[in-house]
């Protein structure tokens, strides 16, 4: 195992690990610990292809969001399956043999719920996660099932050799509107600390409970749901072949913001 180690350090409170994919597959699966496959840095960089699969990330993780191999679309793994919605909004199912570049999930333990009655845009429901979360947590799992309106919605297209970066591909997402659906908003909120492994601030993707639409979310109004945190301090990430760990905090803010929306600060 120690030699499946590439990376050990504490960030804060924050305990991150980089293990090779080896080590990551015979990784001990912890509650309050996110688990990670590729880096964002990487992802900017245009390394769109993995060796790591979902079922290699969904072993340590049931909720998470990310991408998939050939970035071809916005991935949201609950309950033990994994969606996809691509760049023509559809979404779809898609087998856990699928190979991911970068994905973030952890067990979700929820610490703490709580019930929302009056509608919430972006900024005043994360303003409440950050209240339901403790003061020291430094990274943050959120899952909110209820009813949504003003859905913002964003997929980026499958993409071929040579990659372009990530930026590149954003210049031309899909953006689309889902004008009032019941289901589940999930992601993290990162420390900046993390910035260039993750992506800090909140990152959250959005299911439907019919399961036909989701996607990274831009924008959107909770009008009432149940709202569950999990503290984690624990980040173990997986590094696919040729992908390095860099130095947590020191990248390009501008670059990740463009990428990853507005709400990446
Ligand atoms: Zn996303």
């Amino acid at each position: 195992m120690a030699r499946d180690i590439v990376d050990d350090r504490l960030i804060g409170a924050l305990h991150l690990r980089a293990l090779t994919r080896a080590g990551f597959d015979h990784d001990p699966v912890h509650e309050h610990q996110v688990v990670q496959a590729g880096t964002i840095d990487a992802l900017l960089q245009g390394k769109y292809d993995s060796d790591i699969t979902l079922a290699e990330v969904m072993r340590m993780g049931d909720l998470g969001i990310g991408t998939i191999q050939k970035l071809d679309g916005e991935l949201m793994i609950l309950d033990g399956h994994a969606w996809v919605a691509g760049s023509d909004t559809v979404l779809r199912e898609v087998p856990l043999t699928t190979r991911t570049p970068f994905a973030v999930a952890c067990m979700f333990t929820p610490s703490v719920t709580h019930e929302i009655n009056e509608p919430m845009a972006w900024d005043d429901l994360t303003a409440l996660i950050d209240s339901l979360a403790a003061p020291d947590a430094s990274v943050v799992a959120v899952r909110i099932d209820g009813d949504f309106d003003d859905i913002g919605l964003r997929s980026v297209a499958r993409q071929t050799p040579p990659y372009p970066p990530l930026v590149d591909v954003v210049a031309h997402q899909t953006t689309w509107h889902v004008p009032n659906a019941r289901g589940t908003l999930l992601g993290f909120r990162f420390p900046d600390a993390t910035a260039g492994v993750e992506v800090p601030g909140y990152h959250l993707h959005f299911l439907s409970d019919d399961r036909t639409t989701g996607g990274h979310v831009l924008s959107l109004v909770v009008r009432h749901g149940t709202v569950a945190v999990d503290d984690c301090d624990d980040v173990h990430v997986a590094l696919p072949a040729g992908v390095k760990l860099g130095t947590p905090g020191v990248t390009d803010r501008d670059a990740i913001a463009s990428a990853e929306g507005d709400h990446a600060h």
